[in-house]
């Protein structure tokens, strides 16, 4: 198949796009390189199957594909907050750009949407059918509201037009590919451990997150694509539940790093508690998660090792 990409050059996207090489496939990789960079792409660059359109899915364009991702969007609250109105419009008017291709085209379109939508949730686990608790005038209104949105349009879109839309929700996910700089939690207490910083704590760290290595989140994205059981939402996530105390604990072990830990203000908004309930995601797509959070730290500290010594040495030749 010649698949699209939308945020192809992101933590996500890119991993997504060597699997779908991997697996014979034609990549088309839509990116504005806000949040991505060519770098998670280089080494598909000479690929006769792979294409880089640098591109903003704001704006309209055509492409002749069979199937399309939508991930085009920053993740990290710091990026996406950076320029909210900017991060809505990514969202709304990209959502309506990619399934107007999808209608025009007849290509099947999976979006990528969030845990977000569920806000700071008051209902534990969040099951698919949970409404959330989204406050519309917040700092991370413009990415909850614009996620949700974009799965309204979804939904018309199936509805009115009868494009063939799946939808996925995914939980905190984590792996090699991230930007040390990115702002998520889990890079910035590597980052931060292994540069021997103190680790950043928000508030007293007591709130829980649950967090996916990027190969399971992947092959649930991939699984829900290519069946015909279930449109979505589907929650793809792990559902072991850390407090960010816990998380930095395991950072520190598993670092060997002298870091101690500080405490921050916690941001406004910022979720108390998170854990997927992944019983449809195990009923429709014989998925669940396979990557313990001890087991992919392990597989994701080399990666950023590896980054920070290449930029000491950059930095010693200059
Ligand atoms: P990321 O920031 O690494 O990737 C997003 C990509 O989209 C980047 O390459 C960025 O340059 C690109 N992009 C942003 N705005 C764009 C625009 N207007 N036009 C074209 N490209 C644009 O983040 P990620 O973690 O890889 O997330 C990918 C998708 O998955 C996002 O839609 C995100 O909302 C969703 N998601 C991710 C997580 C997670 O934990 N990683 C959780 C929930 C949802
Ligand atoms: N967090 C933290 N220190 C950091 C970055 C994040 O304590 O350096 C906290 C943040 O306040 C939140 C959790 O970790 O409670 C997850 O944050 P992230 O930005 O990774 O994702 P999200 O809040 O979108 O789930």
């Amino acid at each position: 198949m010649r698949i699209l990409v939308t945020g192809g050059a992101g933590f996500l996207g890119s991993h997504l796009c060597k699997r779908l090489l991997r697996e014979g496939h034609e990549v088309v990789c839509v990116d504005n390189l806000f949040t991505g960079r060519k770098a998670n792409i280089a080494e598909l660059l000479n690929d006769p199957n792979f294409e880089f359109m640098r591109h903003d899915v704001v704006d309209e364009f055509k492409v002749e594909v069979d199937q399309i991702y939508n991930l085009a969007c920053p993740a990290s609250p710091i990026h996406y907050q950076y320029n909210p109105i900017k991060t809505t419009k990514t969202s709304v008017v990209g959502a309506i750009n990619c399934l107007g291709m999808a209608k025009r085209v007849n290509a099947r379109i999976l979006q990528a949407s969030t845990s977000e939508v569920y806000g700071d949730p008051d209902v534990h686990p969040q099951p698919e059918a949970y409404r959330g608790n989204v406050n519309t005038l917040g700092p991370r209104a413009c990415y909850d509201e614009g996620k949700r949105c974009a799965e309204t349009l979804f939904f018309d879109y199936y509805r009115q037009n009868q494009v063939d839309i799946r939808v996925v929700r995914i939980f905190n996910t984590y792996g090699p590919q991230m930007l040390p700089d990115d702002g998520r939690v889990v890079s910035n207490f590597i980052v931060q451990a292994l540069r021997e910083e103190p680790l950043t704590l928000y508030g007293d760290g007591s709130q829980t997150r649950s967090f996916c290595y990027v190969d399971d989140l992947i092959e649930g994205m991939v699984l829900a694509m290519n069946q015909d059981e279930a449109v979505g939402p589907i929650n793809i996530g792990n559902p072991d539940e850390f407090t960010i105390k816990e998380l930095a604990e395991k950072v520190l072990a598993l670092t060997e790093s002298p870091s101690e830990m500080i405490f921050k203000p916690l941001p406004e908004d910022d979720p108390m508690q998170r854990q997927p309930d992944i019983s449809l995601a195990k009923e429709k797509l014989g998925w669940e998660p396979k990557v313990k959070l001890q087991e992919g730290l392990e597989r994701t500290i080399p990666y950023f090792e590896h980054l920070l010594e290449e930029t000491a040495e950059e930095t010693a030749k200059v």
